[in-house]
């Protein structure tokens, strides 16, 4: 069978919080993640070149480092929990100071709270002359969400994300709610992690854009994904740059899958290729039964 054991706590190492961007629709979900990613010290040094890859790293002045998934919109949060990979720890929810609470906005804090997600209220753009960040709060405490302001424990920070107002504090609150979650992660086993995004490659094959939640993965692990088996040929970070190996919440794009997975599928780093072959080989009878018994006569 696959190891799917517990690691033992002494095992346990801490571990990069995961964040997923979540608002209404112009309110500034990709300008905020574009503008976050400019806090990446590493990425500086490396020439400032983009990759998007469906999720990306920062790393701090204090080589701290978060996670965001850069696929905005609820879609890929919703489901990719459906598919069983709850990856994200941290849900940033993203208000435009002028717009206020809309129909998504709603709908996000809903799915956070359903998700039993600590939330960080980025009330955004704050340079606009009718912006207005108290009636944010004040529409917030109607949907049940108390900002420390109105003497609630949520956090929230004013932000522009154009003029790159806030995005410190943002950060510090970021990693204030991580210290208070203790995440950790085993690193030292097989690796497991989640298809953040999947495609087919002109010039490279099935690429997979995986986030690994426990163990390492390495160049040459042998692997089932989904329906789907591989040996990792090569692993490219969110800078473009091939890597040996990747931790916890590190997000790689994987290359070496005989197809492409789907978003939220499990990859699980197994013995040997027979074995990947015969696990990927036996998901993909029971998908192909799924679809006979459920199509139409
Ligand atoms: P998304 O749909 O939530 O991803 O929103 P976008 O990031 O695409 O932003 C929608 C629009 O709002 C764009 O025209 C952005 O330039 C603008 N915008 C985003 N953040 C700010 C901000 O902080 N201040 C101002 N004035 N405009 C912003």
């Amino acid at each position: 069978a696959l190891d799917t054991t517990e690691d033992a706590v002494e095992s346990l190492r801490p571990r990069p919080p995961v964040v997923t961007i979540m608002g209404h629709v112009d309110h500034g979900k990709t300008s905020l993640l574009d503008a976050l990613r400019g806090t990446d010290v590493v990425r500086g040094e490396a020439g400032g070149i983009t990759q998007h890859i469906g999720a990306y790293q920062v790393t701090l002045k204090d080589k701290s480092k978060v996670t965001f998934l850069d696929t905005p919109g609820h879609e890929a949060f919703t489901q990719m929990r459906a598919r069983g990979a709850d990856v994200t720890d941290i849900v940033v929810l993203v208000v435009a100071a002028d717009d206020g609470l809309m129909p998504q906005t709603i709908e996000a804090i809903n799915h956070t709270k359903a998700a039993g997600k600590p939330m960080i209220v980025a009330i955004n753009k704050i340079d606009k002359h009718d912006a207005n960040a108290q009636r944010v709060r004040e529409r917030l405490l109607e949907h049940d969400v108390q900002v420390e302001d109105m003497g609630g424990e949520t956090q929230d920070v004013e932000v522009s994300a154009l003029k790159k107002i806030g995005l410190d504090t943002l950060i510090e609150k970021i990693q204030l709610q991580a210290e208070l979650l203790e995440l950790t992660a085993n690193p030292d086993r097989a690796a497991e992690g989640s298809v953040v995004e999947a495609k087919l490659d002109k010039g490279r094959g099935p690429v997979a854009t995986v986030l690994v939640t426990r163990g390492t993965l390495k160049v040459g692990d042998v692997f089932v994904v989904g329906a789907e088996s591989g040996k990792v040929r090569a692993l490219v970070d969110d800078k473009g740059r091939q890597v040996k190996e990747a931790g916890p919440a590190m997000p790689v794009e994987v290359l070496g899958l005989s197809g492409v997975p789907q978003a939220g599928d499990l990859l699980q780093v197994v013995e040997n290729e027979a074995r990947a072959r015969e696990v990927a080989e036996y998901r993909q009878s029971v998908l192909l039964q799924k679809r006979t018994t459920s199509a139409p006569a």
